[in-house]
């Protein structure tokens, strides 16, 4: 990227700020090659700006463009309204019902085309109350930019003339790899929490490090999390497991507060950092392996399901409880079983995960008991390795073991031992079934002829 004109030039009379709004810095994009851009993006750019309207790629796709990363979508912004988008594009869909926004249709690829935004201007009864409920106000370019989260996320890049443009500062904490939001911290944290989440995301992806006010400023807001839509934090949530640096991020989110909040029971495993008992840092260390586990998964392109996510997150805290269940030394498999029902049952409820995914965890967390047993073959065994959910069971023992590092011939045998239970035809598997039940329901009658099992 080589800057043409730093901050003096500005791009076209629509995006003209107003007094006291920022110029942009306007730097060449020539460093980016034509090739990276998708094709449907320029389309849509082209279009619209053919048809007299200021439009720009926004947001991540810039940003990645810029460190040589491979954007997942491509976003455009621009001064046509969504009816206007509608008429330019026989492909476009109007969507969302409170902010309307396009979606350009090319098969199954999909750009979608917003209009510019601008802050929404604050209510009385809201005038003590910092969170932002609406963000459906028309704006300019320039007010476009500023409503956006950091400065890396708010740059604009016209691919018609290969020009970046820069209200926010967002080239140069590129270049020097900080996040920092647009403006003051603790104001735009607060307005909306999530964005600490979003902030620890793009840190450990990008390996930026946060600037000191955002970070004070994610500190000091993090309890307002619990203000925040569930469904967008868990999906934050989920996105730093899915992203192959959840253990950095999971000790950034300890570091600013935000664990104990979410997650307390999270928090509260990993104890407190200062604790002198050694089993206390073990204990954390063993559950930040885990996470590095996961990763591994992440970077071999072995994309984990949420199931086997949030069972890493919750399998010590699983097996903790299992153990303070247990009395008098006895080690019933049941016991976890249990505890993942409890443990998982009351997270679920209060961090609102996905409750389908929940379930899949705790038979997940219930299986590894058996693992330890090794793998045998008999009818029982092979019918427990052809269950729905069998695979994820193991894919948590394999990290378990990679964690530990100890215990991969036992894996071995596992997975030799599902291949084969795999190979077996469905008949054959239905007979055992069938026989199984026969056998089952064969002892239920002997023990209600012996007194139904009741204690005498
Ligand atoms: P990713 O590569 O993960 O998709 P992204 O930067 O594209 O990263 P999105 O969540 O897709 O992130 O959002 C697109 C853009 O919308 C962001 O780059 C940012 O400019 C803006 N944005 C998203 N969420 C917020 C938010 N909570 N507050 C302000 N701006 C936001
Ligand atoms: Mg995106």
């Amino acid at each position: 990227m080589s800057e043409e004109d730093a901050s003096v030039a500005r791009p076209s009379s629509a995006a003209q700020p107003q007094t006291g709004e920022p110029a942009a810095r306007v730097a060449d994009a020539s460093g980016i090659p034509a090739t990276r851009i998708h094709q449907d993006a320029l389309r849509v750019v082209s279009r619209l700006s053919r048809n007299g309207h200021e439009a720009y790629l926004v947001g991540g796709c810039v940003r990645d463009l810029l460190l040589g990363r491979s954007p997942k979508d491509f976003d455009v912004a621009t001064a046509a309204h969504p009816r206007q988008i509608r008429a330019l594009f026989r492909n476009a869909r109007i969507i969302g019902r409170r902010f309307r926004l396009a979606h350009v249709v090319y098969g199954d690829h999909i750009v979608e085309t917003a209009t510019f935004r601008t802050k929404p201007p604050q209510s009385e009864d809201e005038e003590d109350d910092p969170l932002i409920r609406e963000d459906n106000a028309f704006g300019t370019a320039v007010e476009d930019a500023l409503r956006r989260d950091f400065t890396i996320n708010g740059l604009f890049l016209d691919p018609l003339s290969g020009k970046i443009l820069d209200y926010v500062g967002g080239l140069a904490d590129l270049e020097a790899g900080v996040l920092r939001t647009i403006g003051d911290p603790v104001v735009r944290i607060a307005e909306d929490p999530v964005r600490i989440l979003r902030a620890i995301k793009f840190a450990t992806r990008l390996g930026f490090r946060i600037d000191e006010a955002t970070w004070s400023a994610m500190i000091e807001h993090a309890p307002l999390l619990t203000r925040s839509a569930p469904a967008r934090v868990v999906e934050e949530i989920l996105r730093l497991l899915h992203s192959g640096t959840s253990l950095g991020a999971f000790r950034m989110l300890r570091a600013c507060g935000a664990l104990a909040i979410l997650l307390p029971e999270i928090d509260d495993y990993l104890g407190r950092r200062d604790d002198p008992d050694p089993a206390a840092h073990d204990r954390a260390d063993q559950y930040w392996r885990l996470l590095e586990a996961l990763d591994s998964d992440v970077h071999a392109g072995r994309a984990p399901s949420r199931a086997l996510a949030l069972s890493v997150v919750w399998l010590r805290i699983v097996e903790r409880e299992a153990e303070r269940a247990r009395t008098g030394g006895s080690h019933d498999p049941g016991d976890l079983y249990r505890a993942a029902e409890v443990v998982l049952d009351r997270s679920a409820a209060s961090a609102r995960l996905p409750r389908k995914d929940t379930a899949i965890a705790r038979k997940m967390i219930s299986d590894q008991p058996r693992f330890a047993l090794g793998a045998q073959n008999n009818p029982r065994t092979l019918l427990f390795l052809r269950e729905p959910d069998l695979p994820e069971s193991l894919n948590l023992l394999r990290l378990r073991v990679s964690a530990w590092g100890q215990g991969w011939d036992v894996y071995e045998g596992w997975l030799a031992s599902y291949e084969q239970a795999r190979a077996l035809p469905d008949d054959e598997v239905a007979r055992l079934r069938n026989k199984k039940r026969r056998r089952r329901r064969g002892r239920g009658r002997g023990a209600a002829r012996s007194g139904g099992g009741e204690p005498s």
